[in-house]
Order: structure tokens, then sequence, then C-alpha cells
């Protein structure tokens, strides 16, 4: 299956899809219309006779429909039709309105064209001023045909300006596809004036733009140039290859237009290489589709390579004829470019079959075009025209370059400056967290430092009562103590404080804290419990363990004296104890009860004449009750037994 130029069906499609909902503005429309004239006219020509009859919402539409319309006509030699716009133009324009009058002007000048009547196109553009036509696309269809016209003319200094200026306009809003077009028509004015290097260069351009575009009918005419270029610089290879992919192109494209014109190339380039009989093939292949398109141009051109091909297969007076009317019909249409073209090939094809008189004959004849076609002082003027139109555009590309550079300088320093604000929002963030992560570790540690002195005793660095009673008393304080609880109390302190001073006592106490505790384990608790007094809560013991504990700690206070100013200042304590659970008691005794029973066994240890421990041994109570009424009434409890009490006395050891 022949694959069709996508560009073509797209836009086929997009085009009746348009007609069908009109929901396409009508400049888009026309726009595609009049790319689609381009690269398939003969499928544009489908589209418009399937269409409604033209409804346009404004005359400056109705008119550029009407000239696209004509334009398709034009390339179907579809006379009648286009006489039929130039009158509704001439209607429009006889109301005053310049852009008809301008229309009307360049139908006239495409239609000419497509008779080969290039002096009459050529005098019709020259009477539309350009500068004038406000619609880019106008102006680029008026400046493409014009240079084209011109061209065709030998006119090749004046028509490179045109098509500069087309080339130009396209780049400047966008469009591809037109760039492309103009690109192609550069090349062959360039190739025409003998400046390949050039016409190369601008070839390799338009040939990536056109595959970026996936265009096969602009890969089509970008063959058939190279194929040109090769030929006038006798690379036949080059040629063949070139003619060759251009009729792949074509077929891809599934468009008559570029189908005719690839076969005819490559009939062409068989006829260059004298192989007569392919030739034919090529240009008879033609030959339906031009009939069936009505191509009356490219069929002269055709029958001049058959006749061609006649003389180079010894038919010398059909092929004559058949090329003296193909080069006839080229002079009748001052198409001085194809005339030329004409009799070169013409005169070589005599002098290769050996009509020499009859080549010296046409040979004058294609000197005498020549002359009048370019001149060597033409050509300089040419080149330096080129090469005026590549320093302007040179200079104007230095300075959209010069303004890109501004441009990506100001956003460079915008994004410098964004970096620095960002890098700055991220330091003070920073800052702030670092601020308060330190604030936060001041606070948690002044609080911890709080809580450590208003938990502990300045003077003697042990716990205080207000940390047993939050942090024991309030958790375990109810339930049954397992271990051992030591109440010890100074004898006789105010007597120190009184004897030494107050400064005195509180070294006093200072130092026994610190013998206390060095007489504990390092898991038994020590608190402060009040002004001399201290509570010790031991883990488990047995009852030996515990007198132990007591005695021990009866000889760290009285072994040795405080020394204190030089002075010597002894020191005993009392104390109770008591080891839980308890003999004797068939109830639990919690914490906070083992506390006051030993400060009952501490008083009696006192009454007793101190320097001594007391120890409960036995509590005879069946429930709490009991032992609530043991605890109030502990003194008249020992004398009845309900307690025991065992004693050591410090002055023993
Ligand atoms: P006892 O043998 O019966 O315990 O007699 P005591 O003198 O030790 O007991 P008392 O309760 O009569 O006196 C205790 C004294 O301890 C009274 C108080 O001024 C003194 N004291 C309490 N706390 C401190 C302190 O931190 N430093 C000093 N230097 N003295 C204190
Ligand atoms: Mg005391
Ligand atoms: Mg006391």
């Amino acid at each position: 299956m022949q694959k069709v130029n996508k560009f073509a069906l797209n836009a086929a499609i997009l085009l009746t899809a348009a007609w069908a909902c009109q929901a396409v503005a009508e400049s888009t429309f026309a726009d595609q219309l009049e790319m689609l004239e381009w690269s398939d006219p003969e499928r544009a020509a489908q589209i418009i006779d399937a269409a409604p009859p033209l409804s346009a919402d404004s005359v400056a539409s109705e008119i550029e429909m009407l000239e696209i319309r004509a334009m398709v006509y034009a390339d179907g030699t579809r006379d009648e039709d286009v006489q039929r716009i130039v009158q509704r133009l001439d209607d429009i324009a006889s109301s005053g309105d310049a852009s008809a009058v301008r229309a009307g002007r360049f139908v006239r000048a495409y239609s000419a064209r497509q008779h080969s009547q290039f002096a009459t196109a050529g005098a019709e553009l020259k009477g539309i001023d350009i500068r004038s036509i406000p619609s880019d696309s106008e102006r680029y269809r008026v400046l493409m045909l014009r240079g084209h016209v011109l061209r065709v003319l030998g006119q090749d200094e004046a028509a490179l300006p045109f098509l500069e200026q087309a080339l130009d306009l396209a780049n400047k809003i966008h469009d591809d596809l037109r760039t492309v077009h103009a690109m192609l028509a550069l090349v062959g004015i360039y190739t025409d004036s003998g400046n390949f290097d050039r016409a190369t260069a601008q070839l390799d351009s338009a040939r990536g733009l056109a595959n970026r575009l996936h265009d096969e009918t602009a890969l089509v005419e970008t063959e058939e140039r190279e194929a040109d270029i090769a030929d006038r610089r006798g690379d036949r290879t080059a040629e063949r290859r070139a003619s060759v992919a251009g009729l792949e192109h074509a077929k891809r494209a599934g468009s008559s237009k570029w189908l005719i014109l690839a076969l005819l190339n490559l009939g062409d380039s068989y006829l260059k290489a004298r192989d007569f009989a392919e030739s034919l093939k090529y240009s008879k292949a033609a030959v339906p589709i031009m009939q069936r398109t009505n191509q009356r141009d490219d069929m002269q051109v055709t029958l001049f390579n058959e006749g061609l091909a006649y003389i180079g297969l010894g038919s010398i007076k059909a092929g004559e004829k058949l090329a003296e009317s193909a080069i006839a019909e080229a002079l009748a249409g001052s198409n001085l470019l194809d005339e030329k073209e004409l009799l070169r090939e013409y005169a070589d094809a005599l002098e290769h079959a050996g009509y020499l008189m009859m080549a010296i004959q046409v040979y004058h004849r294609y000197d005498e075009i020549s002359e009048k076609f370019m001149t060597n002082t033409r050509q300089r003027a040419f080149l330096e025209l080129s090469a005026q139109f590549d320093d302007e555009r040179k200079a104007r590309e230095l300075e959209l370059l010069r303004r890109d550079n501004a441009l990506k300088a100001s956003e460079m320093r915008g994004q410098r400056l964004q970096q620095q604000l960002i890098l700055a929002a991220a330091l003070f963030i920073a800052f702030i967290c670092a601020a308060l992560v330190w604030a936060f570790a001041r606070v948690s540690k002044a609080n911890e430092r709080l809580r450590f002195s208003s938990e502990h005793d300045p003077l003697t660095g042990l716990s205080n009562r207000r940390y047993f009673n939050e942090r024991v008393l309030a958790v375990d304080g109810g339930r049954p103590v397992g271990g051992c609880v030591l109440l010890a109390d100074l004898d006789h302190f105010k007597r120190i404080n009184d004897t030494y001073g107050h400064p005195a006592g509180d070294a006093v106490l200072a130092a026994l804290s610190q013998r206390l505790s060095a007489a504990l384990r390092d898991n038994d608790k020590l608190v402060r419990w009040g002004g001399e007094e201290f509570l010790a809560v031991l883990g488990p013991m047995t009852p030996a363990q515990a007198d132990h504990t007591a005695q021990r700690l009866l000889q760290a206070v009285r072994r040795e004296p405080v020394l204190w100013n030089g002075q010597m200042i002894r020191c005993t304590i009392s104390i109770g104890y008591a080891c839980f659970p308890i003999a004797g008691s068939a109830t639990d005794i919690s914490l906070d009860s083992a506390i006051s029973l030993v400060d009952k066994a501490l008083y009696v240890a006192k009454r007793r004449g101190r320097d001594r421990a007391c120890l409960i041994k036995v509590v005879s109570a069946r429930d709490e009750k009991e032992l609530t009424s043991i605890s109030t009434e502990f003194e008249s409890a020992t004398s009845d037994s309900r307690v025991q009490l065992v004693e050591i006395l410090g002055a023993a050891a």
C-alpha cells in the first residue's frame, strides 16, 4: 500500500472536518488550504469541489479564500473557474476595495504563470505594492510568486530580494512550511546562477527542516533540486540517486503534482545517460497523470523529453518536431529559463545523435539566449547582491543573539538573586532552629537544675523529703514494703549548735551525712528526712544483715569526732528500724506505715538513752486496724508484747 503524505492527509482530514463543523477560524482554514495547494493541488481541488458555496463572514476573508481557490483552479488549468473568481474580485474592487484590486492582480498573475505567460504575470505583479499588504500570508504569497516569475524571466538579481524577503518573513512568523518552500526557491535561484556551494548549503537547511516536518512533498523537491545541482556539476551518479529518491518520496506523498515532476526528472536523467528507451518509459508513465490533472505545462516538457529520446533512437523528424514545439511554447511564454535549458539539451541530443549541423545551429540559439540570460558582469552583480543579503541576515542574527544574551544574562542575574534569597532564608531558618534548640536545651537544663535543687538538700547533697514524697511515696507508698527501713536522728544536736554555733552544726550535718552514705550500699536510698533526721530505705535482707547495717551506721557516726575549726565534735545517733515483711503481722505493711513504725522505734531508742538502734522484730497485727492501733499506742504495745523490740548499743561495739 502506498503511504500517503502525512501533511497532505492531515490537512485534508482537518479541512474536511473544518467544513463539516465550521469550527475552525477562516484564516486557519485558508492557510491550510494554501499549504495543501502547494503540496497536493489535486486534493485541494477535491476539497474545494466538495465544499458548500463560499460563505465568509468578512470581505477580507472572502477575498483571501477567493485568492486561494483561484490558485487551486489555476493549478488544474480550470480557466473558467479562475475567470469567475477574477470577475467576483473585480466586482468587489469596483466598490473601491484596494485589497480586491490587489487580489485580482495576483490571481491574473498566478494564472498567467500557469499558462507559461511569464511576461504577463510579471507585469501584473509589478502593479502590486507589496509593502501595503497587511497580512503576512498574503505578503509571502506575492513575494514568492514575484521571485519565481522574475527568475523564470531570467532576472535573477531582481528575483533574489523577493525570495530572500519571503524567507525572512516565514522565519519571522515561525512558519516552518513556508520557510522550507522559500528555502527551496532560493536553492533554485542559486543553482540557476551557478552558485552551487550556496545552493547546496541552503539545500541542506531545507532538507533538515523538511525531515523534521516529515513533509514528503518538500522532500521530493529537495531531491529534485539536489539532482539539478548534481546534473549541472556533471555528477551523473548523484543526479540519478537524487532522482530515484525523489520518485520514492513522491510515491509516499501520493501527490499527483510531485509524482509527475519526479517521473519527468527521472525521464530526463535517463535521457542524459542516453538510455532513451528507459527515458521514454518514465515520460510515458507521467502522461496519464498529467492528462487526469490537466497539467499542460508539464505535458510540454514530457513531449520535449520524448522528442529527445526519439532523436537518440534515430527518429530525427519526430524528435525535432516535438522538441521545437516545446521550445516555441517556452519562447511564447517568455520562459527564458526553460527555453535556455531546452535548447542546451536539444543541441546536446542532436550532437550525440550525429546531427552535427543541426546541433551547431541550436548551440547558436542557445548562446544567444544565454547572452540575454546572464553575462559575467551580471553574475558578479548577482553574487554581490546575495552576499549583501548574507551580511544583512548576519547583522540581524547578531542583534538577535545580543538580545538573547542580554535576556539570558538578566535571567541569570534573577536566578542568582533568587538563589541568594533562598540561601539567606535557609540560613535564617537554620539560625532560628539552632537558637530554638539552644534555648530549649538551656531551658531543659535550667529545669533539670531547678528540679535537682528542689529535690535535693543543698547542705548534704542528699535527696530531700520532697523528693521522697513525690518520687517514692507517691508511687510506691501504698504497696507492701519488702526491705529494710531505718530512721536515724542525731543525738542532742541542739547542744552542738548551742556549743559550737550553727555553722558548726551545718558542718557536722554535712560530714555525718557523707559517713552514713558511705556506710550504705549504692542501691540504698538515703534521704535527709528533717533537720538532723535521715531516712534509709534498703533492699530485702536478712535480720542479721539489717543488724549489721544498723551497727555500721552507729559506728560511722560515733567512731571519730567531726573536726571543725580545730575543734573535735563528738556525735552519736539513734536509729529505729525494721525489716519487712515483719514477723507476726498477718497484714501487709505499706512504706507509709513502715516509716511511721520505725519513727516510733527511734523514739524508744532516744528514750532508752540514745546512741543505739532499736529493731522492731515482731508486730502482732492480724489486720490493718490492729496495725494502726499498734502504731498509735506503740509504747503500750511494746509493754504488752504486741511489739517486740531488740536493741543494739552503739557503745557496745
Ligand atoms: P535529741 O537527742 O532528742 O534528738 O535532741 P536534739 O537536740 O537533737 O533534738 P531537738 O529536736 O531538740 O533539736 C534539734 C535541733 O537541730 C534544733 C535545730 O535548731 C537544729 N537544726 C535543725 N536543722 C538544722 C540545720 O540545718 N543546721 C543546724 N546547724 N541546726 C539545725
Ligand atoms: Mg536530735
Ligand atoms: Mg530530731
